[in-house]
């Protein structure tokens, strides 16, 4: 057993979660126990592992994507009433940490993607490495295009959609975890040969294509999945708590 604002202050160290501006609150979402000792993680606070959570008897859900979005709905109706209901009845504490999450240097989500990877760090392209989210470094070996895809597929179980830029070898790679397709052009201006992101949008087929980049959509579940359980792992081997981490499969 331990209390529930030991676990949280240890985090917000770690993690250095209020530097950052996000789009939703990094920490406390949802006030349940005091003491808690059996922890569950998961890549989002669905229904689906709030009921896990409730069969495990979970104290705590710790999760990458949580709830409180900029420009959401505020209303508490719907599917938002489950979900909050499921929590306050069964005294569980939602605790989430986005962006703070995607940028740690060591436990986040880019670095553990590229650890399950074999690549590089080299840095990150839009900040400091521990702050910045677009991370660079490189491969293993340089590999065509169809070995990262291989590659990819390989070690995240799931075929990556692929875009190719060019069709010589990839040597330097950037990559940043979930729906940062977005961040192709950074990549492309910092002269890297490929981009590994999650999602994929209907531009970014073009924006790989004409500004010479090959770009792997790798999915957004499958390139987060890795923070939050080794935030989990982190918090067990130093505190006296159960961890569990429960993946709810998500294709996209
Ligand atoms: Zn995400």
């Amino acid at each position: 057993m331990i209390a529930r604002n030991i676990l949280i202050h240890a985090m917000e160290d770690l993690l250095g979660s209020n530097r950052f501006k996000d789009y939703t609150i990094n920490g406390l979402q949802v006030e349940g126990c005091e003491r808690l000792e059996k922890i569950m993680t998961g890549v989002t606070a669905s229904q689906a592992l709030l009921d896990e959570a409730v069969a495990w008897e979970a104290d705590m859900v710790l999760v990458h994507h949580g709830y409180f979005w900029k420009n959401e709905p505020v209303a508490i109706t719907g599917m938002k009433h489950q979900r909050i209901a499921t929590l306050l009845n069964n005294d569980i504490n939602l605790v989430a940490y986005h962006l703070p999450l995607d940028a740690h240097p060591e436990l986040g989500n880019n670095a553990m993607l590229a650890k399950k990877l074999g690549w590089s760090v080299e840095g990150a392209i839009d900040a400091p490495l521990g702050e910045g989210i677009l991370f660079f470094g490189t491969p293993d070996a340089p590999m065509s295009n169809q070995a990262m895809a291989a590659h990819i597929e390989n070690v995240l179980r799931r075929p990556p959609l692929v875009i190719e830029g060019h069709n010589r070898d990839i040597r330097k790679i950037a990559w940043c975890t979930g729906g940062a397709q977005d961040m192709i052009s950074a990549a492309a201006d910092a002269g890297v040969d490929a981009f590994v992101s999650g999602e994929i949008s209907e531009r970014t087929t073009h924006l790989a294509r004409e500004q010479g980049i090959s770009y792997f959509s790798a999915g957004h579940h499958a390139t987060e999945r890795y923070g939050i359980e080794a935030l989990g792992n982190w918090l067990a081997a130093q505190y006296p708590i159960t961890h569990r981490f429960v993946d709810i499969d998500n294709p996209a």
